[in-house]
């Protein structure tokens, strides 16, 4: 039998990793017990075959209003550049294909009037939903009792513009607007600062990259972490009380006085708890599945796009890869487009043959920036879906009636167990700086209770 620690904590994301760095920093015993042989959960570098270069094959961005994580980043050296965003974008919206710059397409005034008023609606409406508490919003019930695309219907009364915010949630929680509450969908863009903060690349969520990706965050953590991070430790089984919990991972088992979950919320589910959850977590997690996204990375020796005077963004409401950036380094060295199969897309491409899926990829991204996009040196792509240790991504997200009836159990603590992951989060839940906002929480909750 091991030693009593204080905090055992599974998961080796950026959640699992800021709590137990926070709480190292205030001298408490913690364990990391991460199930892959690497830490970063959903952020990943990927090495361009024979370089030394790499790209980012889950998290990747981060933008103004993301404190904890720029301020994290600040602290443990990291600097960030600028996401290429010079030249103009390509939008492809009721079968109209343009040439833009700025956030908006060319779109037929009355579209772009239907727009501009549906979003103007939506966001009045998120600011109304309480971060700590989004089922205390006026009419939560009545909005958590409809999905996100009743809303929409209701709201915008254009194909084109209906269409529109189908891509923007897509690209967003990579689900379709008919899965996901009216709630959940507002409660997310209150806590990412908008819809332009949540769209935007300039001034929003994708304005910067992190100098040696985002996976190098945890790395560097679990870095000052040292032996207290274990790979390969697939936690399988949990005993708890309200005073001790014990944990295994296949034959190995750890004892401490609290622990910290952070997995995706759905994978909770496979961990054998004893005594089982309370009815009401459980039902919780019954009803926050993962989105499912394919993010494609296409390597190119040179930036061709660029010199059509083309910013590598494209859009479209028809084309299977809906949603296209450039990638590159700074000095393009590699060019990068990166693209990405979103929800119903994933779901289909899923079911491609390799050869087909990328085929398909390259047809688009030719449609968007002409035939030199069909022969990339490196076609690299992942599907999130398939990771038995993410089952999809960015994120979770609430369905229907989940918030108003389950919400409050999102970051109760059971016991000696607390929850964190960027889907407890209330400031930019779903991205990188709620998985850290949700971390230091947990970490905090614990060091409360233990210091009174
Ligand atoms: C394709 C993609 C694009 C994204 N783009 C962005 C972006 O640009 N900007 C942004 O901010 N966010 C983005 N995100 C979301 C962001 O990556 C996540 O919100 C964040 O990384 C989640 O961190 P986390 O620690 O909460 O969870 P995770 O990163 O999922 O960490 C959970 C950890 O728990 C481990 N684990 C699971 N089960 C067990 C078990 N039984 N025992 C032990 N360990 C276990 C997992 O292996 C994992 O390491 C993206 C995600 C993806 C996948």
């Amino acid at each position: 039998m091991s030693d009593l620690k204080d905090v055992i904590v599974v998961g080796a994301g950026a959640a699992g990793l800021a709590a137990a760095r926070a709480l190292a920093a205030a001298g408490r015993d913690v364990v990391v017990l991460e199930a892959r042989e690497r830490v970063g959960g959903r952020t990943r570098n990927v090495e361009v075959p024979g370089s030394d270069a790499y790209v980012e094959v889950g998290g990747m961005w981060v933008g103004p209003g993301q404190d904890r994580v720029l301020a994290l980043l600040t602290e443990l050296g990291f600097s960030t550049y600028p996401t290429h965003d010079q030249g103009a974008n390509i939008g492809d919206f009721g079968g109209r294909v343009s040439r833009f710059r700025g956030r908006m397409p060319r779109l037929n005034p009355l579209v772009l009037a239907d727009i501009g008023l549906t979003q103007l609606r939506l966001d009045r409406s998120a600011r109304r939903v309480p971060l700590q508490a989004p089922w205390t919003a006026p009419h939560a019930r009545e909005l958590d009792g409809q999905t996100f695309d009743t809303w929409l219907r209701k709201h915008s009364h254009t194909a084109t513009g209906r269409a529109f915010f189908r891509l923007v949630t897509q690209a967003v929680w990579c689900a379709e607007p008919d899965e996901m509450s009216a709630l959940w969908a507002q409660f997310y863009i209150h806590s990412g600062g908008g819809v332009d903060s949540l769209i935007n690349t300039t001034g929003g969520a994708q304005q910067d990259r992190v100098v040696g990706g985002t996976q190098r965050l945890s790395i560097a953590m679990a870095e000052e972490l040292g032996d207290r991070v274990v790979l390969g430790a697939a936690v399988t089984e949990i005993d708890w009380s309200d005073d001790e919990v014990r944990v295994r991972a296949g034959r190995r088992q750890w004892r401490a006085r609290h622990a910290i979950i952070a997995v995706p919320p759905p994978l909770v589910s496979r961990i054998r708890c004893t005594p089982d959850l309370p009815a009401e977590r459980a039902q919780l997690l019954q009803r926050l599945p993962m989105g499912w996204t394919i993010k494609v990375n296409a390597v190119y020796d040179e930036p061709f796009w660029r010199a059509q005077g083309l910013s590598g963004q494209a859009n479209s409401d028809r084309r299977a890869l809906g949603t296209v950036f450039d990638a590159s380094p700074p000095g393009a060295d590699p060019a990068v487009l990166v693209g990405f199969l979103e929800a119903t897309h994933a779901q289909a491409a899923a079911r491609l043959a390799p050869k087909e899926r990328r085929d398909a990829v390259l047809d688009d991204l030719a449609a968007y920036f002409g035939p030199k996009a069909r022969s990339p040196v490196h076609y690299i792509e992942q599907d999130w879906a398939t990771e038995t240790y993410s089952r999809g991504c960015y994120g979770a997200f609430a369905t229907p009636s989940t918030l108003t009836r389950f919400g409050p159990e999102l970051r109760r603590p059971t016991g000696s167990l607390h929850w964190a992951g960027t889907e407890t989060a209330t400031r930019w839940a779903g991205y990188i700086d709620g998985a850290v906002e949700s971390g230091q929480r947990a970490a905090r909750e614990i060091l409360t209770a233990t210091n009174p």
